[in-house]
């Protein structure tokens, strides 16, 4: 077994990025700026958000944080994102997810400019990515090509198994290996939570390549797998003893995968690097750059 190590990968494409960035900025541009927007107290999204802008200084990136109370309405933050899409000095935009409930997340994604949707979430990029178009590819599913691209996992011609459908995870991971991309034309089977279980286990234990999104620790266990199979952990589950695992049993599973992702260190990481990529590319259409 070896690991797909997301930290080592995500690192070598920042610095590829800081190295681009800084040409771009020796030849007298601006840098590229990312804003994130963060809506109440969420610990898991306080996370996320300091690794990115941490990963936005190492790319060489500008990056804001503006925080809003819980309570905001959604009118007004509607209002501010209309403000951020007429900013030409901001390349990209996230809007921190999950919104309070009062808040309609779909609204809040449709009203972000695509050109700066460097998450990937706004109709027309997930439109443009599914039909084999230049987009803002989800910023998960771009990070788990990335790294199969990284280590030379062939994917063509592979059976591959998606579990779990969400539009940021699943849905979108099984349309890129599944169309006609750098990386992909795998056979792919997407599984969710009304796939019998039978049915899943005869998909899981002659796959070739597994991608598990459930959010569920411990999901995938020794007997649904073959010898070989390369495992994606996009879970990210915190245990009640503080432990972060994945959706995996990886002390069970993983001598049977000749890859692996770590949680930590596999997909979480390729998840923030994967937006940088989409960062640089939002500057680089801004400025017209190549
Ligand atoms: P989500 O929106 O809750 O979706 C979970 C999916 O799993 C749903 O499609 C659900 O099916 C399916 N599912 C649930 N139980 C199942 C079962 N018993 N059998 C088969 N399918 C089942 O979750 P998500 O946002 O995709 O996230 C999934 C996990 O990945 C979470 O642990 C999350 O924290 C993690 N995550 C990690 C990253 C990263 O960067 N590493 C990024 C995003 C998410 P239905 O559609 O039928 O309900």
């Amino acid at each position: 077994m070896k690991l797909l190590d997301g930290k080592l990968c995500a690192e070598s494409l920042v610095k590829d990025i800081s190295r681009r960035v800084a040409g771009y900025v020796d030849s007298g541009l601006r840098k590229p700026h990312m804003t994130v927007i963060l809506v109440g107290e969420h610990a898991p999204s306080e996370s996320y958000v300091k690794s990115k802008i941490t990963s936005c200084k190492s790319a060489g990136f500008e990056s804001a944080l503006l925080r809003f109370p819980e309570q905001i309405g959604e009118a007004e933050l509607l209002a501010k994102i209309a403000e951020i899409n007429g900013d030409h000095a901001t390349d990209g935009l996230i809007v921190q997810l999950p919104l309070p409930k009062h808040i309609n997340p779909q609204n809040i994604i449709n009203a972000i400019d695509p050109v700066k949707d460097i998450d990937g979430f706004h109709p027309t990029n997930f439109g443009r990515m599914t039909l084999g178009q230049k987009a803002f590819r989800p910023a998960t599913a771009y990070g788990i090509c990335k790294l199969l691209q990284f280590y030379e996992i062939p994917i063509k011609g592979k059976h591959c198994v998606v579990i779990g459908r969400s539009n940021i995870v699943g849905k979108p991971i099984s349309i890129m290996l599944s169309n006609d991309f750098e990386i992909g034309n795998a056979t792919v089977t997407l599984a969710h939570i009304e796939t019998p279980r039978e049915l899943l286990l005869d998909e899981t234990r002659r796959a070739d390549i597994i991608v598990v999104a459930v959010g569920i620790p411990g999901f995938i266990t020794e007997d649904m797998v073959k010898e070989g199979v390369v495992m994606i952990d996009v879970g990210i589950n915190r245990l009640e003893s503080g432990k972060l695992v994945g959706d995996v049993d990886f002390d069970g599973v993983s001598e049977k995968c000749s890859w692996i992702t770590p949680v930590p260190g596999g997909v979480g990481r390729m998840t923030v690097a994967a937006l940088m990529v989409n960062t640089l590319m939002a500057y680089t259409d801004n400025f017209n750059l190549e």
